[in-house]
């Protein structure tokens, strides 16, 4: 990204160029909010399978001259991602192998969960996907019509949700297209997507996007993914207040992150901050043990303390539902 350019210059830009323009140099980025990388544990070795890749809209929320930001930290390659810890693997849950068969995954009753696309626009250090070969995940137009028969052929699935990688990735051509053939399905009552644009690149929620999931006649359920009260900018607010003028409903899923969202007072005002913008807090999950993301891991034991904690302090609708994923189970984990 050209240093001189204006941080509005960029917001004017389309998704597209946006997402182009995103920080994917450690450097670069350590210029950006003031920082020296010589202070901050960074490893480029860390970088060289899973890259750093930050779009300006995230990292204009981060605190400039802070090491410790927490929206930093989720973003930032690091020496400890080099690190084994024991219990953590290159496939903690099994998924993602079986779903590059196909692209989809079909784990719980009258949901299917479709791989749309392996690439996100950024890269969170802690994710589960780190270690796969995106590229092999992309479900090509052939697999895509495999998916719809199968979907079509099973008239116990009332759900498809659209998941990656990041689904938003798509054009609204591709997108349009899954949606008009998902829209033919009469047993689908329901398509919902998980994406972290509206987060990290609300310029993709555009009108277009908007006009295509309008003209469903499906009901549509939006699960994003916030982790952190700073990562809510007003770009992120106007983006999600559209998203729901559209008839959308919104949920927001987090993953408890050492050193991220670690405190009940964090976890307490992220729940404040989605709800007064629309968003219901959905699920809590605790880390996929996905190796190089040990230094990221908070115990159950603790988990549940902060979970009293939120408790103790909020209206029921407000406290996600702590959740861990576990192969072989007939739904997500609950833990509290
Ligand atoms: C998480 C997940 C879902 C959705 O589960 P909900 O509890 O309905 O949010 C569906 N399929 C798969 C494979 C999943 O991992
Ligand atoms: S946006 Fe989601 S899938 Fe993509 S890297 Fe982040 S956590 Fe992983």
């Amino acid at each position: 990204m050209p240093e001189a350019q204006s941080e509005l210059q960029h917001f004017a830009k389309n998704w597209q160029q946006q997402l182009a323009d995103a920080f994917t140099d450690i450097d670069e980025l350590c210029r950006y909010l003031q920082l020296s990388p010589d202070d901050l544990p960074v490893s480029h070795a860390a970088t060289l399978n899973f890259p750093l890749r930050v779009p300006l809209s995230f990292a204009a929320c981060m605190e400039k001259g802070n090491p410790h930001d927490p929206l930093l930290r989720q973003v930032l390659p690091v020496k400890d991602e080099l690190l084994s810890y024991s219990g953590f693997s290159n496939d903690p849950v099994g998924d993602l192998a079986a779903a590059s068969q196909n692209g989809v995954l079909h784990k719980y009753h009258g949901r299917v969960l479709l791989i749309n696309t392996g690439s996100c626009a950024i890269n969170c250090r802690y994710c589960f996907r780190r270690n796969f070969p995106y590229a092999d995940l992309q479900l090509s137009k052939q697999k895509e019509d495999a998916a719809m028969q199968t979907i079509q052929d099973d008239t116990s699935i009332s759900e498809v949700i659209l998941s990656g990688g990041d689904p938003l990735l798509l054009s609204d051509a591709r997108l349009a297209r899954l949606i008009q053939q998902l829209n033919t399905i009469g047993h689908i009552q329901r398509i919902r997507i998980h994406s972290r644009l509206p987060i990290v690149l609300p310029a993709r929620i555009t009108d277009e996007l908007l006009t295509v999931l309008k003209q469903s006649p499906k009901q549509f359920i939006m699960v994003m993914h916030c982790n952190h009260g700073n990562e809510i900018n007003p770009r992120v607010i106007n983006a999600c207040t559209r998203l729901k003028n559209s008839g959308i409903s919104l949920f927001n899923q987090s993953v408890l992150l050492k050193g991220v969202n670690d405190q009940a007072q964090i976890l307490c005002h992220l729940s404040e901050q989605l709800f007064s913008h629309g968003i219901i807090p959905y699920y809590l999950h605790l880390l996929d043990k996905a190796s190089g993301t040990g230094h990221f891991e908070v115990s159950e034991t603790e988990a549940l303390v902060l979970m009293r904690q939120i408790q103790a302090v909020l209206p029921g609708y407000l406290v996600p539902k702590l959740v861990k994923e576990q192969a072989g189970g007939a739904s997500k984990q609950p833990i509290f």
